[in-house]
Protein backbone atom coordinates (compact mmCIF):
# COMPACT_ATOMS: atom_id res chain seq x y z
CA UNK A 1 0.00 0.00 0.00
CA UNK A 2 1.42 3.76 -0.60
CA UNK A 3 2.29 5.41 2.59
CA UNK A 4 -0.23 7.75 4.46
CA UNK A 5 -0.19 11.47 2.97
CA UNK A 6 0.55 13.77 5.87
CA UNK A 7 -1.84 15.03 7.68
CA UNK A 8 -1.75 18.48 6.09
CA UNK A 9 -2.55 16.91 2.54
CA UNK A 10 -5.27 14.89 4.03
CA UNK A 11 -6.87 17.79 6.19
CA UNK A 12 -6.81 19.31 2.77
CA UNK A 13 -7.98 16.62 0.82
CA UNK A 14 -11.20 16.58 3.64
CA UNK A 15 -11.46 20.15 2.65
CA UNK A 16 -11.97 19.85 -0.82
CA UNK A 17 -13.39 16.30 -1.45
CA UNK A 18 -15.31 15.18 1.83
CA UNK A 19 -19.16 16.27 2.36
CA UNK A 20 -19.53 15.30 6.02
CA UNK A 21 -22.86 14.38 7.60
CA UNK A 22 -25.01 17.04 9.62
CA UNK A 23 -22.08 19.54 9.16
CA UNK A 24 -22.19 22.89 8.35
CA UNK A 25 -19.20 22.95 6.02
CA UNK A 26 -18.49 27.15 6.62
CA UNK A 27 -18.78 26.28 9.97
CA UNK A 28 -16.30 22.80 9.46
CA UNK A 29 -13.63 24.82 6.89
CA UNK A 30 -13.74 27.78 9.69
CA UNK A 31 -12.77 25.23 12.58
CA UNK A 32 -9.50 24.65 10.84
CA UNK A 33 -7.74 21.58 10.47
CA UNK A 34 -10.08 18.42 11.34
CA UNK A 35 -9.00 15.72 13.88
CA UNK A 36 -8.36 12.94 11.45
CA UNK A 37 -8.73 9.63 13.59
CA UNK A 38 -6.34 6.72 12.07
CA UNK A 39 -6.66 4.07 14.62
CA UNK A 40 -8.29 3.37 17.72
CA UNK A 41 -7.45 0.59 21.01
CA UNK A 42 -10.02 -0.08 23.45
CA UNK A 43 -11.49 3.13 24.68
CA UNK A 44 -9.28 5.18 22.68
CA UNK A 45 -9.35 6.81 19.80
CA UNK A 46 -5.90 7.88 18.03
CA UNK A 47 -5.40 10.44 15.92
CA UNK A 48 -2.72 10.54 12.48
CA UNK A 49 -0.29 12.19 14.55
CA UNK A 50 -0.68 9.46 17.48
CA UNK A 51 -2.16 11.56 19.97
CA UNK A 52 -5.21 9.72 21.88
CA UNK A 53 -8.40 10.44 23.05
CA UNK A 54 -11.19 9.16 25.11
CA UNK A 55 -14.25 8.23 22.79
CA UNK A 56 -16.62 9.77 25.10
CA UNK A 57 -19.55 8.86 22.34
CA UNK A 58 -18.56 6.06 21.07
CA UNK A 59 -17.80 6.73 17.68
CA UNK A 60 -21.62 7.76 17.52
CA UNK A 61 -23.21 5.59 19.88
CA UNK A 62 -22.16 2.77 18.77
CA UNK A 63 -18.72 1.14 20.49
CA UNK A 64 -19.89 -1.49 23.07
CA UNK A 65 -16.66 -3.53 24.35
CA UNK A 66 -14.20 -0.72 23.12
CA UNK A 67 -12.18 -0.59 19.83
CA UNK A 68 -10.22 -3.95 18.55
CA UNK A 69 -11.36 -6.10 20.77
CA UNK A 70 -9.55 -9.47 20.20
CA UNK A 71 -12.96 -11.60 20.51
CA UNK A 72 -14.81 -9.78 17.28
CA UNK A 73 -11.68 -8.41 15.80
CA UNK A 74 -10.51 -12.74 15.71
CA UNK A 75 -14.37 -13.15 14.55
CA UNK A 76 -14.30 -11.12 11.34
CA UNK A 77 -10.90 -11.80 10.71
CA UNK A 78 -12.01 -15.92 10.77
CA UNK A 79 -15.04 -14.29 8.45
CA UNK A 80 -12.52 -13.15 5.83
CA UNK A 81 -11.02 -16.40 4.94
CA UNK A 82 -14.60 -17.50 4.23
CA UNK A 83 -16.61 -14.99 2.33
CA UNK A 84 -16.87 -11.13 2.77
CA UNK A 85 -20.27 -10.55 0.79
CA UNK A 86 -22.81 -13.00 0.09
CA UNK A 87 -26.60 -12.00 -1.10
CA UNK A 88 -29.46 -13.21 1.21
CA UNK A 89 -31.59 -12.46 -1.67
CA UNK A 90 -32.58 -16.50 -2.59
CA UNK A 91 -29.75 -17.58 -0.44
CA UNK A 92 -29.41 -18.05 3.22
CA UNK A 93 -25.72 -17.55 5.41
CA UNK A 94 -24.50 -19.40 8.08
CA UNK A 95 -23.67 -16.14 10.14
CA UNK A 96 -27.13 -14.48 9.35
CA UNK A 97 -28.96 -17.43 10.38
CA UNK A 98 -26.88 -18.22 13.44
CA UNK A 99 -27.46 -14.71 14.38
CA UNK A 100 -30.61 -14.64 13.74
CA UNK A 101 -31.28 -17.56 16.46
CA UNK A 102 -29.15 -15.77 18.92
CA UNK A 103 -31.18 -12.06 18.49
CA UNK A 104 -34.65 -14.60 18.97
CA UNK A 105 -32.94 -16.12 22.02
CA UNK A 106 -31.48 -12.71 23.26
CA UNK A 107 -34.54 -10.84 22.81
CA UNK A 108 -36.37 -13.89 24.30
CA UNK A 109 -34.15 -13.88 27.35
CA UNK A 110 -34.75 -10.10 28.05
CA UNK A 111 -38.48 -9.55 26.64
CA UNK A 112 -40.13 -12.80 27.00
CA UNK A 113 -41.12 -14.96 23.90
CA UNK A 114 -42.72 -13.53 20.76
CA UNK A 115 -39.94 -11.95 18.68
CA UNK A 116 -39.23 -14.92 16.36
CA UNK A 117 -38.40 -13.31 13.13
CA UNK A 118 -35.31 -11.13 12.17
CA UNK A 119 -35.12 -8.68 9.09
CA UNK A 120 -31.52 -7.35 8.09
CA UNK A 121 -30.59 -3.89 6.80
CA UNK A 122 -27.80 -1.71 7.30
CA UNK A 123 -28.40 1.29 9.65
CA UNK A 124 -30.81 2.24 12.07
CA UNK A 125 -33.16 4.34 9.75
CA UNK A 126 -33.42 1.30 7.70
CA UNK A 127 -34.47 -0.77 10.56
CA UNK A 128 -37.14 1.85 11.41
CA UNK A 129 -37.86 2.12 7.62
CA UNK A 130 -38.54 -2.09 7.60
CA UNK A 131 -40.53 -1.33 10.75
CA UNK A 132 -43.03 1.35 8.90
CA UNK A 133 -43.41 -0.86 5.77
CA UNK A 134 -44.06 -4.10 7.93
CA UNK A 135 -46.48 -2.67 10.05
CA UNK A 136 -48.43 -1.00 7.57
CA UNK A 137 -48.23 -4.23 4.65
CA UNK A 138 -49.24 -6.59 7.68
CA UNK A 139 -52.07 -4.46 8.84
CA UNK A 140 -53.48 -4.06 5.05
CA UNK A 141 -53.24 -7.80 4.58
CA UNK A 142 -55.01 -8.16 7.95
CA UNK A 143 -57.83 -6.39 6.37
CA UNK A 144 -57.10 -3.81 8.46
CA UNK A 145 -57.22 -1.09 5.53
CA UNK A 146 -58.29 1.83 7.33
CA UNK A 147 -55.06 1.79 9.57
CA UNK A 148 -52.55 3.55 7.65
CA UNK A 149 -51.25 6.10 9.72
CA UNK A 150 -48.60 6.08 12.52
CA UNK A 151 -48.08 8.16 15.43
CA UNK A 152 -44.71 8.90 17.58
CA UNK A 153 -43.46 10.85 20.07
CA UNK A 154 -42.80 14.81 20.07
CA UNK A 155 -39.39 15.60 19.22
CA UNK A 156 -38.63 12.05 18.30
CA UNK A 157 -36.21 10.87 16.24
CA UNK A 158 -35.91 7.74 14.12
CA UNK A 159 -33.42 8.36 11.07
CA UNK A 160 -32.80 10.28 8.34
CA UNK A 161 -34.53 8.15 5.52
CA UNK A 162 -37.87 9.81 4.71
CA UNK A 163 -40.50 7.48 6.25
CA UNK A 164 -38.17 7.44 9.07
CA UNK A 165 -37.69 11.29 8.99
CA UNK A 166 -42.07 11.05 9.17
CA UNK A 167 -42.28 9.83 12.63
CA UNK A 168 -39.38 12.44 13.47
CA UNK A 169 -40.18 15.03 15.05
CA UNK A 170 -37.11 17.68 15.56
CA UNK A 171 -37.98 20.53 13.56
CA UNK A 172 -33.98 21.47 12.69
CA UNK A 173 -33.43 18.57 10.70
CA UNK A 174 -36.61 17.09 9.19
CA UNK A 175 -38.71 20.72 9.05
CA UNK A 176 -37.95 21.40 5.59
CA UNK A 177 -38.85 18.19 4.59
CA UNK A 178 -42.50 18.38 5.71
CA UNK A 179 -43.46 18.20 1.87
CA UNK A 180 -42.61 15.02 1.39
CA UNK A 181 -43.10 13.57 4.13
CA UNK A 182 -46.65 11.21 5.90
CA UNK A 183 -48.17 13.00 8.08
CA UNK A 184 -47.73 11.45 11.63
CA UNK A 185 -49.91 11.92 15.03
CA UNK A 186 -47.85 13.19 17.43
CA UNK A 187 -47.93 12.57 21.29
CA UNK A 188 -46.30 15.13 23.62
CA UNK A 189 -43.56 13.66 24.99
CA UNK A 190 -42.29 14.56 28.80
CA UNK A 191 -39.11 16.86 28.86
CA UNK A 192 -38.15 15.40 31.92
CA UNK A 193 -39.48 12.26 34.15
CA UNK A 194 -41.00 13.61 35.85
CA UNK A 195 -44.76 12.49 37.22
CA UNK A 196 -46.51 15.53 36.66
CA UNK A 197 -45.24 16.24 33.25
CA UNK A 198 -45.70 12.41 32.68
CA UNK A 199 -49.61 11.98 33.54
CA UNK A 200 -50.11 15.85 31.77
CA UNK A 201 -48.40 13.95 28.88
CA UNK A 202 -50.22 10.76 29.63
CA UNK A 203 -54.05 12.35 29.58
CA UNK A 204 -52.82 13.91 26.18
CA UNK A 205 -52.21 10.80 24.72
CA UNK A 206 -55.07 9.08 25.66
CA UNK A 207 -57.31 11.73 24.18
CA UNK A 208 -55.09 11.06 20.95
CA UNK A 209 -55.11 7.75 21.04
CA UNK A 210 -58.68 7.35 21.28
CA UNK A 211 -59.12 9.84 18.43
CA UNK A 212 -56.94 8.63 16.04
CA UNK A 213 -56.45 4.75 17.19
CA UNK A 214 -58.81 3.22 14.61
CA UNK A 215 -56.62 4.95 11.88
CA UNK A 216 -53.06 3.56 13.29
CA UNK A 217 -50.94 0.77 11.94
CA UNK A 218 -48.47 1.93 14.79
CA UNK A 219 -47.14 4.15 17.42
CA UNK A 220 -43.72 4.26 17.32
CA UNK A 221 -41.05 4.81 20.77
CA UNK A 222 -37.80 5.60 21.64
CA UNK A 223 -38.20 3.61 25.30
CA UNK A 224 -36.95 5.08 28.16
CA UNK A 225 -34.63 8.18 26.29
CA UNK A 226 -35.04 10.27 23.15
CA UNK A 227 -31.27 10.16 22.65
CA UNK A 228 -31.22 12.67 19.52
CA UNK A 229 -33.76 15.03 21.49
CA UNK A 230 -31.22 15.73 23.84
CA UNK A 231 -31.16 12.55 26.19
CA UNK A 232 -34.68 13.33 27.07
CA UNK A 233 -35.97 10.78 29.47
CA UNK A 234 -39.41 9.13 30.41
CA UNK A 235 -40.07 6.73 32.98
CA UNK A 236 -40.35 3.10 32.76
CA UNK A 237 -44.30 3.88 33.85
CA UNK A 238 -44.67 6.36 31.23
CA UNK A 239 -43.46 3.56 28.35
CA UNK A 240 -45.56 0.86 30.08
CA UNK A 241 -48.86 3.57 29.75
CA UNK A 242 -48.19 4.43 26.29
CA UNK A 243 -47.64 0.84 25.24
CA UNK A 244 -51.15 -0.02 27.05
CA UNK A 245 -52.64 2.91 24.98
CA UNK A 246 -51.38 1.86 22.10
CA UNK A 247 -52.94 -1.69 22.49
CA UNK A 248 -56.12 -0.52 23.67
CA UNK A 249 -56.40 0.87 20.17
CA UNK A 250 -55.39 -1.94 18.36
CA UNK A 251 -52.28 -0.82 17.24
CA UNK A 252 -48.74 -2.48 16.54
CA UNK A 253 -46.33 -1.06 18.90
CA UNK A 254 -42.74 -0.35 17.26
CA UNK A 255 -39.63 -0.12 19.50
CA UNK A 256 -36.72 1.74 18.26
CA UNK A 257 -33.85 0.59 20.35
CA UNK A 258 -31.04 1.52 17.68
CA UNK A 259 -29.59 4.07 20.89
CA UNK A 260 -30.84 2.47 23.75
CA UNK A 261 -30.07 -1.30 22.56
CA UNK A 262 -27.20 -3.96 24.08
CA UNK A 263 -26.99 -2.52 27.68
CA UNK A 264 -27.37 1.27 26.87
CA UNK A 265 -29.15 2.03 29.78
CA UNK A 266 -28.07 -0.67 31.97
CA UNK A 267 -30.15 -3.56 30.94
CA UNK A 268 -29.70 -5.31 27.43
CA UNK A 269 -32.86 -3.40 26.20
CA UNK A 270 -34.81 -0.70 27.29
CA UNK A 271 -38.42 -1.77 27.17
CA UNK A 272 -36.99 -4.34 29.68
CA UNK A 273 -37.21 -1.65 32.41
CA UNK A 274 -41.14 -1.88 31.60
CA UNK A 275 -41.74 -5.47 31.08
CA UNK A 276 -42.47 -4.31 27.22
CA UNK A 277 -42.13 -6.26 24.76
CA UNK A 278 -42.58 -4.61 21.14
CA UNK A 279 -44.75 -5.71 18.34
CA UNK A 280 -41.26 -4.80 16.10
CA UNK A 281 -37.87 -3.99 17.72
CA UNK A 282 -35.23 -1.64 16.02
CA UNK A 283 -31.60 -2.55 16.60
CA UNK A 284 -28.64 -1.46 15.21
CA UNK A 285 -25.63 1.03 16.38
CA UNK A 286 -24.54 -1.36 19.06
CA UNK A 287 -25.81 -5.17 17.33
CA UNK A 288 -22.23 -5.38 16.09
CA UNK A 289 -20.37 -4.02 19.27
CA UNK A 290 -19.67 -0.79 16.97
CA UNK A 291 -17.61 -2.55 14.12
CA UNK A 292 -20.18 -3.10 11.19
CA UNK A 293 -23.14 -1.45 9.21
CA UNK A 294 -25.81 -3.60 10.73
CA UNK A 295 -29.51 -3.30 11.74
CA UNK A 296 -32.01 -5.88 12.27
CA UNK A 297 -35.82 -5.52 13.09
CA UNK A 298 -37.18 -7.71 14.88
CA UNK A 299 -40.73 -8.71 14.27
CA UNK A 300 -43.80 -11.20 15.83
CA UNK A 301 -44.88 -14.47 13.90
CA UNK A 302 -47.98 -12.91 13.88
CA UNK A 303 -46.57 -9.67 11.77
CA UNK A 304 -44.84 -13.14 9.75
CA UNK A 305 -47.85 -14.72 9.09
CA UNK A 306 -49.58 -11.48 7.22
CA UNK A 307 -46.99 -11.68 4.58
CA UNK A 308 -47.76 -15.55 4.01
CA UNK A 309 -49.86 -16.54 1.07
CA UNK A 310 -49.12 -17.78 -2.82
CA UNK A 311 -46.25 -15.56 -4.42
CA UNK A 312 -49.73 -14.64 -6.69
CA UNK A 313 -51.22 -12.60 -3.95
CA UNK A 314 -48.17 -10.40 -3.87
CA UNK A 315 -47.98 -10.32 0.35
CA UNK A 316 -44.25 -10.76 -0.15
CA UNK A 317 -42.34 -7.78 1.80
CA UNK A 318 -40.74 -6.41 -1.02
CA UNK A 319 -37.67 -4.69 0.49
CA UNK A 320 -34.04 -5.41 0.84
CA UNK A 321 -31.17 -3.53 0.54
CA UNK A 322 -27.65 -5.15 -1.23
CA UNK A 323 -25.78 -5.77 1.54
CA UNK A 324 -28.50 -6.95 3.80
CA UNK A 325 -26.86 -9.12 6.35
CA UNK A 326 -23.42 -9.14 5.39
CA UNK A 327 -21.77 -11.68 6.78
CA UNK A 328 -18.79 -9.40 8.42
CA UNK A 329 -20.87 -7.69 9.95
CA UNK A 330 -22.97 -10.47 11.18
CA UNK A 331 -19.86 -12.18 12.08
CA UNK A 332 -19.13 -9.36 14.22
CA UNK A 333 -21.89 -8.95 16.21
CA UNK A 334 -21.86 -12.83 16.91
CA UNK A 335 -18.57 -11.97 18.48
CA UNK A 336 -20.15 -8.91 20.01
CA UNK A 337 -22.80 -11.30 21.64
CA UNK A 338 -19.85 -13.66 23.01
CA UNK A 339 -17.94 -10.93 24.62
CA UNK A 340 -21.63 -9.69 26.41
CA UNK A 341 -21.89 -13.64 27.78
CA UNK A 342 -17.88 -14.17 28.71
CA UNK A 343 -17.45 -10.85 30.07
CA UNK A 344 -20.82 -10.23 31.97
CA UNK A 345 -20.51 -7.22 30.72
CA UNK A 346 -23.97 -6.22 31.97
CA UNK A 347 -23.51 -7.10 35.44
CA UNK A 348 -20.32 -4.62 35.23
CA UNK A 349 -22.75 -1.28 34.33
CA UNK A 350 -23.86 -0.61 37.76
CA UNK A 351 -20.84 0.25 39.09
CA UNK A 352 -19.76 2.12 35.79
CA UNK A 353 -23.46 4.55 35.77
CA UNK A 354 -22.55 5.08 39.28
CA UNK A 355 -19.00 6.69 38.34
CA UNK A 356 -20.73 8.49 35.83
CA UNK A 357 -23.08 9.68 38.22
CA UNK A 358 -20.54 10.78 40.48
CA UNK A 359 -18.20 12.52 38.00
CA UNK A 360 -21.43 13.91 36.75
CA UNK A 361 -22.06 15.32 40.02
CA UNK A 362 -18.70 16.84 40.81
CA UNK A 363 -18.90 19.12 37.66
CA UNK A 364 -19.61 22.48 39.15
CA UNK A 365 -23.05 24.31 38.85
CA UNK A 366 -21.77 27.53 37.95
CA UNK A 367 -21.57 26.32 33.42
CA UNK A 368 -23.92 23.28 33.94
CA UNK A 369 -27.82 23.71 34.31
CA UNK A 370 -29.07 19.86 34.22
CA UNK A 371 -27.40 16.23 33.78
CA UNK A 372 -29.22 13.98 32.60
CA UNK A 373 -28.28 10.06 32.70
CA UNK A 374 -30.24 7.02 31.77
CA UNK A 375 -27.64 4.30 32.11
CA UNK A 376 -24.71 5.14 30.00
CA UNK A 377 -26.85 7.41 27.93
CA UNK A 378 -25.38 11.35 29.51
CA UNK A 379 -24.89 14.79 28.87
CA UNK A 380 -24.22 17.91 30.37
CA UNK A 381 -26.69 21.00 30.00
CA UNK A 382 -24.28 23.89 29.51
CA UNK A 383 -25.84 27.23 31.35
CA UNK A 384 -24.66 30.02 29.22
CA UNK A 385 -26.02 33.24 28.10
CA UNK A 386 -24.47 33.40 24.30
CA UNK A 387 -26.85 33.40 21.22
CA UNK A 388 -27.61 29.99 19.49
CA UNK A 389 -24.95 31.17 17.00
CA UNK A 390 -22.21 31.19 19.19
CA UNK A 391 -22.60 27.61 19.84
CA UNK A 392 -21.40 27.43 22.69
CA UNK A 393 -21.75 23.65 23.36
CA UNK A 394 -19.66 23.04 19.71
CA UNK A 395 -16.82 24.99 20.91
CA UNK A 396 -16.85 23.27 24.26
CA UNK A 397 -16.37 19.90 22.28
CA UNK A 398 -13.24 21.13 20.69
CA UNK A 399 -11.56 22.47 23.71
CA UNK A 400 -11.62 19.09 25.20
CA UNK A 401 -9.84 17.84 22.60
CA UNK A 402 -6.66 19.50 23.90
CA UNK A 403 -7.70 17.74 27.21
CA UNK A 404 -7.90 14.08 25.31
CA UNK A 405 -11.50 13.52 24.75
CA UNK A 406 -13.74 13.39 22.06
CA UNK A 407 -17.48 13.98 23.25
CA UNK A 408 -19.83 15.85 20.48
CA UNK A 409 -22.89 18.16 21.64
CA UNK A 410 -26.56 18.37 20.86
CA UNK A 411 -27.67 22.08 20.86
CA UNK A 412 -26.72 22.92 24.49
CA UNK A 413 -26.50 19.25 25.85
CA UNK A 414 -22.66 17.97 25.44
CA UNK A 415 -23.44 14.19 24.90
CA UNK A 416 -21.76 11.49 27.14
CA UNK A 417 -22.10 8.38 25.30
CA UNK A 418 -18.87 6.38 26.37
CA UNK A 419 -18.20 2.44 25.38
CA UNK A 420 -20.32 0.24 28.16
CA UNK A 421 -16.25 -0.84 28.48
CA UNK A 422 -15.01 2.30 29.76
CA UNK A 423 -13.45 1.96 33.23
CA UNK A 424 -14.49 3.86 36.11
CA UNK A 425 -11.17 5.47 36.02
CA UNK A 426 -11.58 6.34 31.76
CA UNK A 427 -15.18 7.91 33.38
CA UNK A 428 -13.82 10.35 35.33
CA UNK A 429 -11.06 11.18 33.13
CA UNK A 430 -14.06 12.10 30.44
CA UNK A 431 -15.99 14.07 32.08
CA UNK A 432 -12.56 15.93 33.80
CA UNK A 433 -12.06 16.46 30.42
CA UNK A 434 -15.23 17.89 29.30
CA UNK A 435 -15.29 19.99 32.12
CA UNK A 436 -11.95 21.72 31.43
CA UNK A 437 -13.48 22.32 27.58
CA UNK A 438 -16.30 24.18 29.80
CA UNK A 439 -13.91 26.23 31.78
CA UNK A 440 -11.87 26.96 28.37
CA UNK A 441 -14.90 28.30 26.85
CA UNK A 442 -16.89 29.96 29.57
CA UNK A 443 -14.24 31.07 32.74
CA UNK A 444 -13.31 28.91 35.44
CA UNK A 445 -16.47 28.17 37.61
N1 LIG B 1 -33.16 5.71 15.81
C1 LIG B 1 -32.55 6.25 16.88
C2 LIG B 1 -33.24 6.19 18.21
C3 LIG B 1 -31.29 6.84 16.75
O1 LIG B 1 -30.70 7.40 17.83
C4 LIG B 1 -30.67 6.84 15.48
C5 LIG B 1 -29.30 7.45 15.26
N2 LIG B 1 -28.82 8.33 16.17
C6 LIG B 1 -31.35 6.27 14.41
C7 LIG B 1 -32.59 5.71 14.60
C8 LIG B 1 -30.76 6.28 13.02
O2 LIG B 1 -29.70 5.41 12.94
P1 LIG B 1 -28.65 5.52 11.72
O3 LIG B 1 -27.92 6.79 11.92
O4 LIG B 1 -27.79 4.30 11.90
O5 LIG B 1 -29.44 5.48 10.48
Amino acid sequence: MAPLPDPDTLAAWDHAHVWHPFTQHDEWEADGPPLIIDRAEGCEIIDVEGKRYLDGVASLWTNVHGHRHPTIDSAVRKQLRRVAHSTMLGLAGTKNILLARELVTLTEAHLGPGLSRVFYSDSGSTSVEVALKLAFQSQQQRGHTNRTRFAALAEAYHGDTLGSVSVGGIDLFHGIYRPLLFDAVRLPSPERAEADEESDCLARIETLLAEHGPTLAAVVIEPLVQGAAGMRRHSPAFLRRVVALARAQGALVVADEVATGFGRTGTMFACEQADVRPDLLCLAKGLTGGYAPLAATLATEAIFDAFRGPASTHRTFFHGHTYTGNPLACAAALGSLTVFRDEAVLDGLPDKIAALSDAMAAVPDTHVSERRQCGLMAGLMVRHDQPTDARVAHRICLAARAHGVVVRPLGDLVVLMPPLAMSPDQLHALVDGVSCGIADVLGPA
